[in-house]
C-alpha cells in the first residue's frame, strides 16, 4: 500500500515541482510506515527516472506509450488510476501545477477521493483522517482541511518542501494501462514552446517588468538582467494587454502563477491581482520609484529608485558575479 507520486516531465527532465512532490510523498510514506512509488508518463529516459531515488522514491512505474508524449488528460488519469490500483495506493501526491490541477479533479471523481490542492504542509495523520493546510484566497489565507475519504489526493504547492538528496536509485518498471484509441481521442496536435531558454513556470529566478518601463523599446533592461542572472522573463497584465510582451509572460491572478526562489519586479505597482501570481516566491525584490508602491509591502528587499538608473547597475553587478 505505497504512497503514489505523479511525476511530470518537460524536455526529457523531471520537473522541479515533481522532485518536490516526490520528496513530499516519501515523507508521507515514512509517516505511514510504507514506501513511495512514482508513476511517470511520456517523454523521459529511464536513467533520469532512476535518479528519483534521491528523493526517496523506491520504484517508478513508467508508461512510455508514444501517444502520451504530450499531456492527454483522460489518458493520464487512466494510467494513474491503474497505477494506484496496482500499488493499492490510497494516497496520491501531485504537484499543484496546471497539469496537476487538471488531473486532480478528474482523478478524485474517478476514485471517489478527497482532494486538497495548493497544500503547504505535511499531513497530520489521525486514524483515516489527514489534516493538511492549504493556501486560499490567492495566498492571502490558509485553511486546515480534513481529508476523510478512503483515497486521498494531495496537490503540493511549489516551494513548500526542500528537494531531498538521499543516496540510492529507484528501480524503473515498464507499465501500461492498456489505453484504447478513445482514451487519446482528445490530444494536443502540436506543442509550441514559449520563446526563451528557461520555462517561466519552472524558473528559479524571474525578472518581471511592468508599465513603469514605459514601452517595449526598454525591455532590453529586463532581458539583459534576466540573461545575466540565468532567469526567465515575465510581465504584468497591462504590459501583455498592450502587446509590449507576449501573453504567456503575464503573471498574476489571470496569468501564470510562479514560485521562483527569486522574483525581481521592475516598475510594477504590486496590485493584488499581480501579487496573487507571485506571492509564493521565496524572495521578492521590488524596484519602483514610488516609495508608496504597494509592492514594497510584499517585498523582502526594495529599491526606491528610477528603473532606468538602477537596472543597468544591477546588470553590471550580475555580470560580475560570474
Ligand atoms: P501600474 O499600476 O501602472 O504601475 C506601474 C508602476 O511603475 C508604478 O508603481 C510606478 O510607480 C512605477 N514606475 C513608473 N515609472 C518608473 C520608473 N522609471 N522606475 C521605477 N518604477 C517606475 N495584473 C497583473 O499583473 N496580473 C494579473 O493577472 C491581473 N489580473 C487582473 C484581473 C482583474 C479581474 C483585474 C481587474 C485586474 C487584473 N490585473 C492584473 C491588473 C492589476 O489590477 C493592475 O492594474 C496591474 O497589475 C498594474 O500593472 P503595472 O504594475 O505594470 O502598472
Amino acid at each position: 500500500m505505497s504512497v503514489l507520486v505523479v511525476i511530470e516531465c518537460a524536455n526529457g527532465e523531471v520537473k522541479k515541482s515533481s522532485l518536490e512532490a516526490a520528496t513530499y510523498g516519501s515523507k508521507v510514506a515514512q509517516q505511514m510506515g510504507t514506501t513511495a512509488t512514482a508513476v511517470a508518463i511520456g517523454d523521459i529516459s529511464e536513467e533520469n527516472l532512476k535518479h528519483l531515488g534521491a528523493q526517496g522514491i523506491k520504484k517508478v512505474l513508467f508508461d512510455n506509450d508514444a501517444r502520451l508524449k504530450n499531456f492527454v488528460n483522460l489518458a493520464y488519469v487512466k494510467v494513474i488510476a491503474a497505477a494506484a490500483q496496482k500499488e493499492s495506493s490510497k494516497v496520491i501526491i501531485l504537484s499543484n501545477t496546471n497539469i496537476g490541477s487538471a488531473i486532480g479533479s478528474r482523478l478524485a471523481v474517478r476514485l471517489s477521493a478527497s482532494l486538497a490542492t495548493n497544500v503547504v504542509s505535511l499531513p497530520e495523520i489521525s486514524g483515516n483522517t489527514f489534516k493538511v493546510k492549504r493556501g486560499v484566497y490567492s495566498g492571502k489565507a490558509f485553511a486546515d482541511v480534513n481529508l476523510t475519504a478512503d483515497v486521498k489526493i494531495i496537490a503540493v504547492k511549489k516551494n513548500t518542501i526542500e528537494v531531498g538528496h538521499e543516496a540510492g536509485e529507484a528501480t524503473v518498471e515498464n507499465f501500461s494501462a492498456s489505453l484504447t484509441d478513445a482514451d487519446v481521442a482528445v490530444a494536443p496536435k502540436e506543442v509550441i514552446q514559449q520563446t526563451g531558454d528557461i520555462l517561466l513556470p519552472e524558473a528559479d529566478i524571474v525578472v518581471s517588468g511592468g508599465r513603469g518601463l514605459k514601452g517595449p523599446e526598454n525591455w532590453h533592461l529586463v532581458e539583459d538582467l534576466a540573461k545575466a542572472l540565468g532567469a526567465a522573463t515575465a510581465c504584468s497584465k497591462p504590459v501583455a494587454d498592450v502587446d509590449w510582451r507576449p501573453h504567456h509572460e503575464h503573471v498574476g491572478q489571470t496569468g501564470i502563477t510562479v514560485s521562483p526562489n527569486l522574483y525581481i519586479a521592475i516598475g510594477i505597482s504590486g496590485a493584488i491581482q499581480h501579487l496573487a501570481g507571485v506571492n509564493s516566491s521565496k524572495v521578492i525584490v521590488v524596484i519602483n520609484k514610488d516609495p508608496e508602491a504597494p509592492f514594497f509591502k510584499a517585498a523582502d528587499y526594495g529599491i526606491v529608485g528610477d528603473a532606468f538608473e538602477v537596472v543597468p547597475k544591477l546588470i553590471e553587478a550580475a555580470k560580475n558575479l560570474r
